[in-house]
C-alpha cells in the first residue's frame, strides 16, 4: 500500500468530515508512527470552528449531570486521616518526598524492562476513520457500561492520545521511556488484576497487548486539555467518547476476543508540573455511551503514575468505590454510601486495599515492578468478585451494582 497516498486519503477525509478530534489505528515503524503524528496536528480554520460549535453543544446539554466521576491523587488524602510523614517511613501523603523507586533511574538490574517500542512492529495498519456505533442493545449487553464484573475476559483498549499542550514525540527518548513504562504498567496490572481475582476463585483473562493484537492500540489527537480530565469531564468525556464510537469498532474486538467487558485506556504524555490526577469515567445511569474509560497522566506532581494507579483506575470500571476520603469530597459523598467514618476507620486500622491506597502500605512509596495492596473483601464486593462482604452488611452500605 502506498503509504503518501494513504496518508493523503485520510487528510482530505478528515478535512471534509471537520471532525473535532482525528484518531486511526496504527501499529507502525519510527518514520510512519511520526508521520502520523504530524499529520494530526495539522490544524485548520474548518476544523477549530467546527470544534468550536462541537464544544458550544457540550455545555448546552451536560450528559454527565448525573455522572460520578472518580480522581485519584495522593494530594486528595485528607491529611487529618493520616500523619504526615517524610518519605522515609509510614504513610506518605506528601506526593512531593519520595517517588519510590523510579524505574528510568533505579538500579534494579533484575527487573529488565521489556521496551516493546524496539520490538519489531507488527505489520503497518491502517484504517480509514468510519463509524463503528456501539450496538443499539448495548444497555442490554452492558447494563454497568462496558466493564462488568471483574470476571471473564477482559479487552483493554489502550489509546495514546495527544491533546493541546501533551503530545508523544517517539522520536524523544523520555517519551518513549514513557510510552515503555505505559506497556510494563500496563502488564503489571492485568496480572495484578488477575491473581488478586484468582484469590476469590474467580478466572480473570485480560487481553491487552497490543503487540500480539493491533486492534487494541489506537493514536489520537484531542483538542482540549487531558491534564484536566476531572474538572473538564463533560467536554472530555464527550470528546473522547465520539473518538471512539466513530473510530473503534469496539463491538467487533467484543466478539473476536469473546470479552465480556472492555475497558479503555487513555494515556497522556504529562509534563513533570502536571498536578492533574489520574481519574475514571465510570459508568452512570443516562451515559449516553458505553464506553467506560480510564484517564492516565504518566506523570502527576512530580511522580511517575505506577501500575498500582492502573490497577486502582481499571476497579473503577467494575464498579469499584474509592475508600479513602478527600477533601474533593466536601462536596459530594463517597460511592455507595460510604461514610467518612469508616474511611477514617480503615485508613487508622491501614486497610491495606487497593481502593484506599496506591503506595506500599510499609514504606508509603510507590512501586514500580509490582503491586503490594490487596483486593480487601469491600472491593471484591463491589467488583463481583464475591456475593456478599462482612464490611458492608456491618457498615450498612449500598448494595453493590453486581447484586441483583
Ligand atoms: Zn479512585
Amino acid at each position: 500500500m502506498n503509504k503518501k497516498r494513504t496518508l493523503g486519503k485520510l487528510r482530505s477525509a478528515i478535512l471534509t468530515a471537520c471532525l473535532p478530534l482525528l484518531l486511526s489505528m496504527t501499529a507502525c515503524s519510527d518514520q510512519e508512527r511520526l508521520d502520523y503524528l504530524q499529520l494530526d496536528s495539522m490544524e485548520t480554520e474548518e476544523s477549530a470552528e467546527s470544534r468550536e460549535i462541537a464544544s458550544a453543544e457540550d455545555e448546552t446539554s451536560d450528559p454527565a449531570s448525573e455522572s460520578r466521576m472518580t480522581s485519584d491523587s495522593r494530594e486528595n488524602e485528607d491529611s487529618s486521616f493520616v500523619e504526615s510523614t517524610d518519605s522515609s517511613s509510614g504513610e506518605n501523603t506528601d506526593s512531593s518526598s519520595g517517588s519510590g523507586e523510579d524505574p528510568e533511574t533505579s538500579s534494579h538490574d533484575e527487573h529488565t524492562e521489556f521496551d516493546p517500542y524496539y520490538e519489531e512492529s507488527t505489520e503497518y495498519y491502517f484504517q480509514e476513520p468510519e463509524s463503528y456505533p456501539a450496538p443499539e442493545n448495548w444497555r442490554e449487553l452492558y447494563p454497568h457500561g462496558s466493564a462488568e464484573k471483574l470476571d471473564g475476559t477482559i479487552a483493554v483498549i489502550s489509546i495514546f492520545a495527544n491533546d493541546l499542550y501533551c503530545k508523544w514525540d517517539y522520536e524523544d527518548r523520555k517519551d518513549r521511556s514513557t510510552y515503555s513504562r505505559v506497556y510494563n504498567n500496563l502488564k503489571i496490572a492485568c496480572d495484578y488484576l488477575t491473581t488478586e481475582s484468582a484469590k476469590y476463585e474467580k478466572d480473570v483473562t485480560f487481553v491487552w497487548d497490543w503487540l500480539d493484537h493491533p486492534e487494541l492500540y489506537y493514536e489520537v489527537e484531542v483538542n482540549t486539555d487531558l491534564t484536566k480530565a476531572l474538572t473538564n469531564y463533560s467536554v472530555t468525556d464527550q470528546m473522547v467518547w465520539e473518538c471512539i464510537e466513530k473510530n473503534i469498532d469496539s463491538e467487533n474486538i467484543r466478539r473476536t476476543l469473546e470479552a465480556d467487558s472492555v475497558i479503555y485506556m487513555v494515556y497522556v504524555d504529562a509534563p513533570e508540573t502536571n498536578d492533574g490526577p489520574c481519574c475514571t469515567r465510570n459508568f452512570y445511569y443516562g451515559m449516553p455511551y458505553p464506553y467506560e474509560i480510564v484517564y492516565l497522566q504518566m506523570i502527576n506532581r512530580s511522580e511517575k503514575t505506577p501500575p498500582s494507579v492502573f490497577a486502582h483506575e481499571m476497579l473503577h470500571t467494575f464498579g469499584a468505590p474509592d475508600i479513602y476520603w478527600t477533601d474533593i469530597y466536601a462536596n459530594y459523598r463517597l460511592e455507595y454510601g460510604i461514610t467518612k467514618e469508616y474511611a477514617k476507620k480503615a485508613a487508622d486500622n491501614e486497610l491495606n486495599d487497593i481502593m484506599r491506597i496506591t503506595w506500599n502500605v510499609n514504606t508509603g512509596r510507590y512501586q514500580y515492578y509490582s503491586i503490594s495492596p490487596e483486593i480487601t473483601d469491600i472491593t471484591a464486593y463491589y467488583v463481583g468478585l464475591i456475593d456478599e462482604s462482612e464490611t458492608v452488611k456491618k457498615w450498612g452500605f449500598d448494595r453493590s451494582q453486581h447484586d441483583k
